[in-house]
């Protein structure tokens, strides 16, 4: 049946455009909790603190002490598709930080009200953005930024209604958390949910930070890999294969320190363990892959967890091979106690 009337086409809002991006960055607190503690990270931060309240929803603050943003810059920080991280297309197809779409904060503004405090090196003190009015304030605030996150969705019920019960919203936030933690063991993160102090994991180098991630079993029931070849590196912590679980909850895959769920890798991992573990059951693992930053794409989603290979095959074989080697040398007879 032919439509009787229609309306004109016409461009929409920009609040409108935000809000439909929203829905595939802002897909419930625990995105909004990996995006800030991204650009964290990629301002250089040693010390970065979450604070959440009612599983994120009533209330998300993150605290670095990165570099932070220029006062005259920080009305620009919520627009969407503004970004300090890349200017031309050579920059995205080697971008080497985990933002640059210039999304996240527009994303996050517009479902939720957001308001940016942030103090570079040669300020005199902080200044406050409130992204709703634009208006920009004189602040307190050592350097760094920290963002706070309000009343997540309070516009939008019909998104509020998908949230599950603030205790898994919370659960959903200290897993973003942990997986960005584990990619950074250098940095010093601590988190507070609802006023209760969240353990933090251990400083140290990547391992100790891994094999605290993954769980105490594993202390004494693990393999590390560190191999090499072609422009590859895979570096990581396995689980011994008879710590194994009923779902696949523990599993961490990194390309060039960037958290991503890739099927594929998931396989070759699941491969090179097979032999040695029932089908039905899961290894725990964290495996942190480096190449090339033209190599892989991380443009395909914009909440950036998947990732395309321009030579997938070599990836899969390759990564395959570096776990099967490593859980090989782990069954030697003579090969010394588990994780050397
Ligand atoms: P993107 O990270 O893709 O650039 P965002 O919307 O997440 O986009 O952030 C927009 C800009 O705001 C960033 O490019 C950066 O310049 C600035 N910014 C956001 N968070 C921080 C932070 N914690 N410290 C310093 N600058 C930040
Ligand atoms: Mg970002």
């Amino acid at each position: 049946n032919a439509p009787t009337t229609r309306r004109p086409i016409a461009p929409l809002p920009d609040r409108l455009i935000s809000q439909i991006a929203a829905g595939e960055v802002v897909e419930r607190p625990a995105s909004v909790v990996k995006e800030l503690l991204e650009n964290a990270i990629d301002a250089g931060a040693s010390r970065i603190s979450l604070r959440i309240e009612e599983g994120g929803v009533r209330r998300i603050v993150v605290a670095d002490d990165g570099v932070g943003i220029p006062a005259a810059e920080l009305p620009l920080a919520p627009l969407r598709h503004a970004t300090s991280k890349i200017a031309t297309l050579d920059e995205l197809e080697r971008v080497a930080t985990l933002g640059f779409r210039g999304e996240a904060l527009a994303s996050i503004a517009s479902v939720a009200r957001l308001s940016v405090t942030s103090r570079t090196a040669d300020a005199g003190h902080a200044w406050k953005l409130d992204a709703e009015t634009g208006e920009i304030q004189p602040a307190a605030g050592a350097r760094g930024t920290t963002i706070e996150v309000l009343d997540l969705y309070a516009a939008t019920p019909a998104r509020r209604k998908f949230l599950k019960a603030p205790a898994t919203e919370a659960a959903h936030c200290l897993e973003a958390l942990r997986r960005v933690a584990l990619a950074h063991p250098d940095i010093g993160f601590e988190a507070v949910n609802d006023g209760r102090a969240v353990e933090p994991l251990p400083a140290g180098g990547w391992r100790e930070r891994a094999l605290a991630g993954l769980g105490d079993d594993y202390k004494s029931a693990h393999r590390l890999v560190d191999a090499e070849a072609g422009g590859l590196r895979l570096q990581g912590v396995l689980g011994a294969p008879t710590l194994n679980r009923a779902r696949a909850d523990r599993q961490f895959l990194y390309v060039n320190g960037r958290f991503v769920r890739d099927r594929l890798l998931g396989y070759a991992v699941r491969q090179a363990y097979s032999d040695m573990m029932h089908g039905d059951r899961h290894a725990a693992w964290v495996l942190h892959l480096w190449l090339d930053p033209s190599l892989v794409d991380a443009n395909v989603h914009p909440a950036k967890t998947e990732v395309r290979f321009r030579d997938a095959s070599a990836v899969r074989s390759f990564v395959f091979h570096a776990v099967q080697d490593a859980l090989r040398e782990a069954h030697r007879p003579a090969g010394g106690s588990a994780g050397q």
